[in-house]
């Protein structure tokens, strides 16, 4: 048994998970008190009271999914559809989505960003970090409404901000002093996009972004679509810039669609150069040619998350919000078909994230915040491949999602 310091007299524990399965197969009691797990109890150990007890009947309980990238201020969940006619290019999609924005005005607690939320809490993802738009025609106004939203949530979720040039920095006068005031408001990382593919100068941008970072104390998360030499000579003036300022943990390069394109002598060298500055890699697993290598990365010992992405918005129809999907997709784009190698793919969405992002409790421990999911299921890789929806999500302490009793349908 494991316990932490339990108040003398009161109530022992706020909410009792009795006969959970862990994921490395033991069984266990967690208790619950505040928004935090208080004590782990081996079977037949004794049990003080409890407010309430939920019987779990060996249920398989996990920590909080952690989302790594999401952009909940452009998704459209919700409002009628739009179609899709942008594609080929990334300039392309930025100038339809502004075009698009222009537009309509929509302020954003009319559109999909609430709607996003509850799917992904529904689907276990109980902290996540997001990009939000500061560009020419949002300047900070979706900054401002993300961060209401933020407030409104923070009893159920962790929501991490990043403040994301959608249109790039040189080109595009406002935003360079905009991603600063942006910081100022409460941004927690500061975001790049394409330093060669959109601004055409990689150490220009660059150089505005680590000092943003720098002066403001925050981490960076750099959209990288750029793909050949320029992505991977990006990658390694990131790695290299980050080690220099001894950023190493602050920073996440997002896509990464270049190392999909690098043999595996390159691979090392790279993944030697990220390790030593302390780079993280995020990707959403997409489709085509441009997903990283990731079973090939997590060998290499680089960190690897896993995020959403984009959620019917201008970029993207799809509506895939749960992360256990989002492992099963790596699953399938990686024909992984072990117990161990599926079982690998819980990390991107737990553990790692916790440890290089800061987001989620990656662990179910005394201590940890009480962020937990529970399926009905034997072990991590039968939820994925099955796809699972938790049965129980608990959020800060405190029941969210409750599908036991029948008739409540996944999402
Ligand atoms: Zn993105």
């Amino acid at each position: 048994m494991t316990l932490i310091a339990e108040p003398r007299g009161g109530t022992p524990c706020d909410l009792r998970l009795h006969d959970a399965t862990l994921a490395e197969g033991r069984r266990a009691t967690i208790d619950i008190l505040g928004d935090r797990v208080a004590a782990l109890r081996d079977p037949g150990a004794p049990l003080p009271p409890a407010t309430r007890t939920i019987d779990l009947g060996g249920a398989l309980v996990l920590p909080g999914l952690s989302d790594g990238h999401v952009h909940l201020d452009k998704c459209l969940l919700g409002l009628p559809w739009r179609p899709h006619g942008a594609s080929g290019s990334v300039r392309a999609i930025i100038d339809d989505e502004k075009a698009f924005r222009r537009a309509t005005r929509i302020p954003l607690a009319e559109q999909g960003a609430e709607a996003l939320l509850e799917r992904m809490l529904r689907s276990g993802t109980t902290s996540l970090r997001t990009h939000v738009d500061i560009d020419d025609v949002t300047r900070i106004d979706h900054l401002a409404q993300i961060l209401d939203l933020r407030a409104r949530w923070s009893d159920r979720l962790q929501i991490q901000i990043v403040a994301f040039p959608q249109s790039g920095i040189l080109g595009c006068p406002p935003v360079a002093a905009d991603l600063g005031e942006a910081l100022r408001m409460g941004a927690d990382l500061v975001g790049g996009l394409d330093p060669v593919g959109i601004d055409g100068d990689r150490d220009a941008h660059l150089d505005i972004v680590f000092a943003l970072a720098e002066r403001h104390g925050r981490g960076i998360d750099i959209h990288l679509h750029d793909g050949d030499a320029a992505g991977l000579g990006t990658i390694a003036a990131i790695a290299a810039r980050t080690e220099a300022a001894g950023l190493g943990g602050q920073v996440t390069i997002s896509h990464a669609f270049a190392l999909a394109e690098a043999g595996d002598l390159e691979l090392g060298r790279i993944a030697e150069a990220l390790n030593r500055a302390g780079v993280a890699i995020l990707s959403s697993i997409p489709g085509g040619s441009r997903c990283p290598p990731i079973p090939r990365l997590q060998e290499l010992g680089v960190p690897v998350c896993f995020g959403t992405d984009n959620v019917r918005d201008c970029w993207n129809p799809a509506t895939v919000t749960s992360m256990v999907a989002r492992a099963q997709l790596a699953a399938y784009r990686f024909d992984l078909r072990t117990d161990a190698d599926l079982a690998a793919l819980l990390a991107p969405i737990t553990a790692v994230p916790a440890r290089v992002l800061g987001l989620g409790p990656g662990t179910v421990a005394p201590g940890a915040r009480a962020d937990l999911v529970a399926f009905a299921a034997g072990g991590v890789p039968q939820v994925i491949v099955e796809r699972q929806e938790p049965a129980l999500v608990v959020a800060r302490g405190a029941v969210a999602v409750d599908r036991r009793a029948a008739g409540d349908p996944p999402p």
